[in-house]
């Protein structure tokens, strides 16, 4: 009679489970079918797609760049569909205590898989579950990368799971009482273990069983009704979420902005464009893709984003686990309305129907915004969340997209960055400057520079884009006259634009301003393809993440090289020879622009480690780990008034490296890096000798000797 009564338990909970899973997924994809098309681009290239995910789920590469926590999850995966078997077997245990799956039940290889599955997936969600207890809120609060985390639905998971593993030891346990158990000892020892101190009793099997079924499938009603809980949906829809990323190649979502598009996913034209109908960025939750509806399902909100992001740890609102689970929520709340065809101007619908339905994306809290404006204006734009996140979740492209609704709809950012769009409109530079200033730095120099005037000159190597900071800005000025002497020195032939060049646009483009971008873009390209330009040497990574990634968006291919890398080749070619000793603590730090967004992480390195003397230290946080400097995402041109200075705490951390000499790849990381030094020289917490300087000029200082004289260019 118990095994009756256990036996229609189970199969009912069994019933209910699958069909409320089934519904968690079929609502789930209507919610999903919200968002507007994806760009073609998400579902071409299948077999590369699908050797990505399954390199990325099964080998879990992204997962173990946190390398334990990795390996523990590893096991945790496996054990899902390894533990299926265990599942199907319980539900004959329940109505028979001596049941065995047909066939493998006594095979010893599938006693030792199951037995290594559950033992090290058990040790792995224990030590997840003390991990978070370690390193969450209540120990760490704001620095735990779990704060602002939901804790009760990890709880739950992690419960779930420990009560599943242990009651396949108990069961097994229980069979090895019973004599019952057809595996040997060292292939099943923690069974053994169990069966030592278990009774042989199979009413204790069958119940045991029942509890494993019941919490089994309590599991799959529980995430079938909490849809939004990625912690444990995670499971399912993650390497749907892979396959659909942005770059079929696998990479992240780094490097080029995401392109504008229209409302059937293709790229948008402005010229073409259907005011009522293509979305200019987001201002609603349903303008965004369904994957980015997808993007948000997933989210697991292991806050791997938030512990690296430079503007969470600086005390600023911004989290970008925060974000992605509070645009969850509106979705969530939001799409069974708009699947009923509701919107806002619907007559007679309840008060709390329309504040939901008509509440801003973005907005204060008087305001009812979704998202405050302190939140989306607070990003840099450094990838850090992007380069983390195991799901690929694409930050950047959704805090860029409502970005754009706020700048090009709703004229709401700000203001300081109002000046910053009317010099790129009417200067074409970001200080508005006269094009003519651009020369300056030439006449400074005692070697002739090349200037373009009509075509490249015969026999040109490299265009040397100068970018507006390497022209106009001081400190930016002598890494140009650095790179233009050791281009000089090397005998590379190369040539400069001067008046011609204007600003890349990358400012315009990630504070949100799309026209204006587009329109410097297109000049750039106009000049660049009629003086007949294929190979570009830039100092600023954002110029060379601009012209090399996003120009061809708009038609203009080139090839594009960073200073240094291209140093980096001219050293190893024995064109360039660091042989002056410069006795120096030299310490880099990593653009964001040039390394997590472009990968360029060891030819600076390498230069800095080429020249003779000179003692090179890593900060804490290098290379992809690396720390913002604070002035990406347009943020160099903003007021930085909530919480501490981004760019002050990456100095605290260069200055703990005692150097002599904080060296970086970037114009603007240079201002910021150096603008944080002098204010700690001024408070008498860095040494006066402290510099900061590009590893062009480090390089200069090493490779120049005593009157030499430069080799003729062009
Ligand atoms: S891009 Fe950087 S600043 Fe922006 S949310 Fe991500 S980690 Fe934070
Ligand atoms: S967005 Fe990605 S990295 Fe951030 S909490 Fe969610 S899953 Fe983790």
């Amino acid at each position: 009679m118990l095994y009756l009564i256990l036996g229609i338990i189970t199969t009912a909970f069994a019933v209910v489970g699958v069909a409320v899973w089934a519904y968690g997924i079929s609502r789930m994809v209507r919610v999903l079918r919200v968002g507007r098309p994806v760009e073609a681009a998400r579902k071409a290239d299948f077999g590369r797609r699908i050797t990505n995910t399954l390199i990325e789920t099964v080998g879990h590469t992204r997962m173990l760049k946190w390398r334990w926590i990795g390996i523990a999850h590893w096991f945790i995966m496996v054990s899902f569909p390894a533990l299926v078997f265990t599942v199907a077997e319980a539900h004959g245990e329940v109505w028979d205590p001596r049941f065995h799956l047909p066939i493998i039940h006594d095979w010893t290889i599938y006693g030792l898989f199951i037995e290594v599955i559950a033992a090290l997936s058990l040790a792995g969600i224990i030590g997840l579950t003390i991990y978070r207890q370690l390193r969450g809120p209540r120990v760490l609060g704001r620095r735990s990368k779990f704060a602002n985390s939901r804790h009760w639905t990890a709880y739950y998971v992690e419960a779930y799971i420990i009560a599943l593993l242990v009651s396949i030891f108990v069961i097994r346990g229980v069979k090895v009482a019973m004599g019952d158990f057809a595996f040997p000892v060292w292939a099943t020892p923690v069974s053994h273990a169990f069966g030592a101190v278990l009774p042989a009793s199979e009413p204790l099997l069958a119940s045991v069983a029942a509890f494993k079924l019941i919490i089994s499938w309590l599991f799959f009603i529980a995430i079938g009704v909490f849809l939004t809980m990625g912690v444990a949906w995670h499971r399912f829809t993650a390497p749907v979420n892979i396959y659909f990323k942005r770059n079929a190649d696998g990479s992240a979502a780094l490097g080029p902005a995401k392109q504008m598009l229209n409302k059937d996913g293709e790229p948008l034209d402005f010229e073409e464009a259907d005011p009522d109908e293509d979305p200019f960025g987001v201002g609603k939750i349903e303008d965004f893709t369904w994957k980015g509806l997808l993007d948000f399902t997933t989210c697991t909100e292991c806050g791997r984003c938030q512990s690296q992001c430079p503007a969470w740890n600086t005390g600023k609102p911004l989290s970008p686990k925060k974000l992605v689970m509070d645009l969850r929520e509106h979705a969530y709340a939001k799409a069974p309305y708009l699947m009923q065809g509701l919107t806002e101007e619907t007559p007679d619908l309840h008060d709390d129907v329309l504040a939901l339905l008509s509440r801003p994306l973005v907005g204060t809290e008087e305001e009812n915004g979704v998202i405050h404006p302190d939140v989306l204006w607070s990003c840099t734009n450094c990838g850090a969340c992007v380069e983390q996140c195991p799901v690929d979740i694409e930050h950047i492209d959704h805090i860029l997209d409502m970005r754009r609704y706020q700048v090009m709809i709703e004229s709401s950012f700000p203001s300081e960055a109002n000046t910053l769009l009317k010099n790129l409109e009417n200067k074409g530079n970001p200080w508005g400057m006269s094009e003519s200033k651009r020369m300056d730095w030439i006449s400074e120099v005692d070697f002739e520079v090349p200037v373009v005037e009509d075509k490249l000159p015969e026999g040109t190597e490299y265009l040397f884009w100068v970018g507006c900071a390497g022209a106009l800005e001081d400190r930016a000025k002598k890494t140009t006259k650095a790179v233009a002497e050791l281009l000089h020195i090397a005998g590379v032939k190369y040539a400069v634009l001067g008046g011609m060049e204007m600003c890349t646009g990358d400012s315009a483009r990630r504070l949100g301003m799309e026209f204006v971008f587009q329109m410097l873009a297109q000049q750039n390209i106009e000049t660049l393809n009629e003086v007949g330009a294929t190979r570009i040497v830039v100092t600023c990574p954002h110029c060379f993440n601009t012209l090399g990634n996003e120009y061809p968006q708009l038609g203009g291919n080139y090839e594009v090289v960073h200073h240094t890398k291209l140093l980096a080749q001219l050293v190893k070619e024995g064109r360039l020879a660091p042989i002056e000793r410069v006795d120096k603590n030299v310490t880099y730090h990593d653009p964001c622009f040039l390394g997590r967004h472009n990968k360029i992480y060891e030819p600076p390195r390498e230069l800095i480690t080429g020249v003779p003397g000179v003692n090179k230290t890593e900060m804490p946080r290098n290379r992809e780990r690396s720390f913002c400097c604070g002035a990406g995402g347009a943020r160099m041109w903003m007021e930085e008034r909530i919480g501490k200075r981004i760019n002050t705490e990456r100095v605290e951390e260069a200055l703990s490296t005692k150097p002599d000499l904080i060296a970086t790849g970037c114009p603007f990381c240079q201002v910021m890096v150096s603008d944080a030094v002098n204010e700690k020289k001024a408070k008498k917490e860095a040494a006066e000798s402290v510099e900061v300087m590009d590893v062009a000029q480090l390089l200069l200082q090493s490779a120049k000797k005593e009157g030499e004289q430069p080799k003729e260019t062009v």
